[in-house]
């Protein structure tokens, strides 16, 4: 059997560390195995998926060290790898499923199912599908495509005994049908859902090993019913363990930086993140952790990948990743990461115009842009509280345009001038009282250089880290405080067109 694995992330947001441990994982195992690693696109989910994301989780994966015999950016003999140009496949094999009477079409409105799941709570029941359409006579059915009443396909399930699912990591899971909803496979936007286009996909990119996070154990089940349906063998399955903090809470951006985005701006070379990652499922080979990509597939067996739950140690990271800088790099080599890391042309050429209006001499670049080259920023509590928002606001704001901060699809610098500015006028202070905190809190003092650029030009990850440490220095917020903040109405705000910065 030629092992073939793959990644398949979805492009609705930054690229997670969590990817980059499952995408390592199946790397490891396929190469382990001579096979090959492939990468597809899950991006039915139209409204959330961007090109944008798409990119950034390519070069994420790339900038690590990883690569991949198949995919989007290489195509392969299987492609496309990109399921929003894969619609023919899924409509086609959704028919098969209904014309063998597997699926069913459902015309019930959201309010039917809102009902039914109110009445399924009330009576302690397992939420799902009822079952309402699938008794449809044939003149039914008709009778309602023809009034134009929107519909889904949903997979028929059965009610009754259990299915065994064997994963590799676990053994078997056993799953009762009843607990198993009526999946919807194609949505009434004419799109499939997840289940349907991974199955599909997995089955013809020829995947035989399926390794993903646990939170997929759940569509096991159905996934599992939907090769029977269509008379294919399923890959085998392994529901790898979720990444961790130290607590053992599972790894959230609220508490851990998670994005690969901010451990590289943070200034990690890749290959020690890579070789932290691998060190989560491989265990050191005579006790030396630093390991690069050959010696992790070679160390690789998938009964070491323990389902405790890897934790996401940042002290080992920034232990293996001292090492890396000081034991693997002859100075030269060193001077070049440090020039690709940020001392670069493209990131030059984006800080040093925001400094040319506001300096006498070169030297005084350092002083003004050292911030941009910094990770977490060490200032005070004094320093934060220095103007004229009492500590209640302080707080209320930097939670305010954290929230919404973290809601912007795109992170550019007009949008994120609009939240800071809404989040001011909702809190009834002028705007240079108001961005004050801020200046000190991301750009390090109270003068500098134009605040929403240099947020632009930092990036979400470091700004929410900066936001977060002056929140921490004001004594935090609580649970129920953040709730009640996060929800103020944000009152709209111009953001003028040729803003003075
Ligand atoms: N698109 C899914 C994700 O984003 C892939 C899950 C799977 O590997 O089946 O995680």
């Amino acid at each position: 059997m030629n092992v073939r694995t793959r990644i398949a992330p979805s492009p609705t947001g930054d690229p997670h560390v969590g990817t980059a441990y499952v995408a390592l994982l199946n790397y490891c195992f396929a190469k382990k195995h001579g096979g090959e690693f492939l990468l597809r696109i899950e991006d039915t989910d139209r409204a959330r998926s961007t090109a944008a994301s798409e990119q950034t989780i390519l070069d994420a994966l790339h900038w690590l060290g990883l690569s991949w015999d198949a995919g989007p950016d290489c195509g392969g003999p299987h492609g496309p790898y990109r399921q929003s140009e894969r619609l023919p496949f899924y409509t086609r094999y959704a028919s098969e499923l209904l014309a063998a009477g597997h699926a069913f079409k459902c015309f019930c409105t959201p309010e039917r199912l809102e009902a039914v799941r109110m009445e399924q709570r009330q009576m302690s029941k397992p939420p799902g599908y009822d079952g309402h359409c699938v008794t449809l006579t044939p003149a039914e059915i008709a009778a309602s495509e023809s009034a134009g009443i929107p519909m889904v396909v949903r997979m028929k399930v059965p009610r009754e005994g259990s299915i065994t699912i064997e994963d590799m990591l676990r053994g078997p899971i056993v799953f009762e049908w009843r607990t198993v909803d009526m999946q919807v496979l194609m949505k009434s936007d004419g799109w499939p859902t997840y289940h349907l286009a991974n199955v599909v996909d997995d089955h013809l990119m020829q995947i035989t090993h399926v390794m993903r996070g646990e939170e997929w154990i759940s569509s096991a089940p159905k996934h599992a019913l939907l090769y029977e349906y269509f008379g294919w063998e399923m890959p085998r399955l392994a529901h790898l363990p979720l990444l961790r903090n130290a607590d053992k809470s599972k790894l959230s951006k609220r508490k851990n930086p998670t994005g690969i985005l901010f451990y590289e701006r943070m200034g990690y070379l890749p290959e020690a993140l890579l070789n932290f990652l691998g060190l989560l499922a491989v265990p050191p080979a005579g006790g030396e952790e630093i390991m690069d990509l050959a010696a992790m597939v070679a160390g690789f067996d998938v009964k070491n990948v323990s389902l405790g739950g890897p934790v996401f140690d940042v002290a080992k990271l920034d232990w293996l990743n001292g090492r890396y800088l000081r034991e693997r790099l002859n100075s030269g080599e060193f001077s070049e990461r440090v020039r690709t890391w940020a001392l670069n042309e493209t990131y030059l050429g984006r800080i040093a115009p925001l400094a040319q209006s506001r300096i006498e001499r070169l030297s005084d670049l350092g002083p003004l842009l050292a911030f941009f080259f910094a990770g977490r920023l060490d200032v005070s509590a004094e320093q934060l509280r220095d103007g004229k928002l009492d500590d209640l606001e302080l707080r209320q704001a930097f939670v305010l345009v954290a929230a919404h901060l973290e809601a912007l699809p795109a992170w550019e610098v007009k949008a994120i001038e609009g939240v800071v500015r809404a989040a001011c006028e909702t809190l009834g202070r002028k705007l240079r009282d108001f961005v004050r905190p801020f200046y000190v809190a991301i750009n390090g003092q109270p003068q500098s250089v134009p605040l929403f650029d240099s947020m632009e030009i930092l990036g979400r990850d470091i700004v929410r880290e900066r936001l977060r440490g002056a929140l921490e220095r004001l004594g935090g917020a609580s649970a129920s405080e953040q709730e009640a903040w996060k929800k103020m109405p944000l009152k709209p705000a111009t953001v003028p067109e040729n803003p003075a910065r």
